[in-house]
């Protein structure tokens, strides 16, 4: 099989990604874009896994020259198809039990294998340098920079994945001077770059590999440990990109082109859906990376008395949407966690046979994931012509008679707009108390993820309906 060919799937490969990007980010064509990806990955893992069979990696002696790599030995390949093997079991199984109110922390753990990935290799391609006492500065550096990305990536996904998984809090950690911390980190690891670079071999070279690994793999931990709940959605979609980056790193030292394509495609399209979330969420993209930076991190919300709150019965919130003829829904995590979307879908679909202007209004970072809710509610079949972004909705909500908020807490908070001390201050919100009537689903009073009251709760025209949101839906389902 000639090097062309090998090329040639790779390009292939490359353009399916592309595609798949491109399908993802609508909608209609998200599952096209879904198939794209699976098809190019499949032939990207049976071409590199046939190159490597048959010697076919070509190494970059000088610019344009191609040297063959002879053959791993059969040793090689049956370790790497035994590993693929039990990853591939491992993902089909964790990808079948998985609820989708697990996906967020899913993600992160991905993530953390992909950052542990390069540094793995990283050390790989130094260790296989010192063997062959044959070191290039350029190439050096280049492991160099993807044990940084890639330890950073390790670390700082384990912690989202702690904080998204409720196993540890998601206040932000403030230890003394952090902005320092994470700027000194960022610049001794320039200078230890640089200093590689030059003189890679000898204890030289494993001292400054060894304390680059750990400064970064601190860097990871101490980065996502800094920033809090409110802005966890940034902080998973900038460590996808990270994670993107470390594997174009681990492409530039494995000389394949493809994953240094696939990489890049990966950082790129995460850092720009980063500074969209950081734009949505009225935050500054570079505070945000840099772990907080110009924030002194502090949770300063208040435990206030906000009076006493109203409840309502399934039954009445059934008559008042009897006689309603505008309908919004603000879904949020609880509607994932009931699992409720069926339902929710089963009560629109019963509205709108009534006449009922039923709409969505989706907040940018609802629940867990960006996009949670539209793919909840895609799979429960609701209409993709009624579930509107928070921006098309807005204007709308003051002509609306009920807003149904369900499971959702953070982003309907209105704290974020009115309470300038609170941690989610600044953000928008849906603004769903200028609607008549808001009916709000939850299990009891507690706060949302970041951990705030919510003034809504207390307002004039909200009523509490606690229980599980699955359950009061379908009670009112039975009651229309
Ligand atoms: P929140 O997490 O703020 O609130 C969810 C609410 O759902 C809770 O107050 C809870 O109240 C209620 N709930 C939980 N289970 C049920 C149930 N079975 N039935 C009824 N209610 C239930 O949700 P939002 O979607 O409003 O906000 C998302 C938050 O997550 C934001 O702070 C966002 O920054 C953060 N985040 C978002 C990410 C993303 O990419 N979208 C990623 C990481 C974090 P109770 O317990 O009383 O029932």
């Amino acid at each position: 099989m000639s090097i062309s060919l090998i090329q040639g799937s790779y390009i292939i490969a490359g353009l399916l990604f592309i595609l798949a990007l491109a399908g993802l980010s609508k909608h209609e064509t998200s599952k096209r874009g879904n198939i794209f990806g699976a098809i190019g990955m499949a032939l990207a893992l049976v071409f590199a896994l046939i190159a490597i069979g048959l010697g076919q990696i070509e190494t970059i002696e000088g610019f344009g020259e191609f040297e063959m790599v002879p053959a791993a030995p059969t040793w090689t390949i049956a370790a790497i198809i035994i590993a693929m093997i039990i990853g591939a079991i491992i993902g089909i199984l964790k990808a079948k039990k998985v609820e989708m109110t697990g996906m967020p922390e899913l993600i992160a753990l991905f993530h953390s294998f992909v950052g542990l990935a390069a540094v793995l290799v990283g050390w790989a391609a130094y260790y296989s340098s010192v063997a062959e006492g044959h070191f290039t500065g350029l190439h050096s550096g280049e492991s160099f920079i993807g044990i940084f990305i890639g330890a950073v990536t390790f670390t700082g996904s384990i912690i989202a994945y702690l904080k998204l998984s409720a196993k540890i809090k998601s206040t932000p950690l403030t230890l003394p001077g952090h902005n320092i911390l994470n700027l000194g980190a960022l610049v001794a690891f320039i200078v230890l770059t640089v200093i590689f670079v030059n003189h890679p071999e000898g204890s030289t070279g494993l001292i400054l590999i060894s304390v680059v690994t750990v400064l970064a793999l601190l860097l990871g931990l101490h980065l996502v440990a800094s920033i809090g709940g409110g802005d966890m959605p940034v902080v998973v979609s900038m460590l996808n990109s990270y994670s993107g980056f470390a594997a174009a790193a681990a492409g530039f030292t494995l000389n394949n082109d493809l994953l240094i394509i696939t990489g890049a495609l990966v950082g790129s399209s995460g850092a720009y859906l980063s500074f969209m979330m950081c734009k949505a969420m009225n935050r500054s993209f570079i505070s945000v990376i840099a772990g907080g930076f110009g924030s002194d991190g502090a949770v300063k919300g208040e435990e206030k008395d906000y009076g006493e709150h109203r409840e309502i019965s399934a039954a009445d919130a059934a008559d008042m949407l009897k006689n309603a003829s505008s309908v919004v829904i603000a879904p949020g995590y609880g509607m994932a966690v009931a699992q409720a979307q069926g339902a929710v879908a089963s009560l629109t679909e019963k509205l709108r046979e009534k006449g009922i202007n039923v709409r969505f209004g989706i907040h940018p970072v609802a629940g867990r994931l960006p996009g949670h809710m539209n793919v909840l509610l895609a799979e429960a079949k609701v209409p993709y012509d009624i579930v509107l972004e928070m921006d098309e909705i807005d204007e709308d909500l003051e002509d609306t008679e009920v807003v149904l908020v369900i499971g959702a807490n953070d982003t309907v908070n209105p704290a974020a707009l009115e309470d300038p001390g609170s941690p989610i201050a600044g953000m928008p919100v849906l603004e769903v108390w200028k609607a008549q009537n808001v009916i709000v689903f939850k299990r009891s009073m507690a706060t949302g993820y970041a951990g705030v009251q919510n003034p809504l709760f207390f307002k004039e025209n909200s009523q509490m309906l606690f229980g599980d949101a699955k359950d009061k839906v379908e009670e009112i389902i039975k009651d229309l």
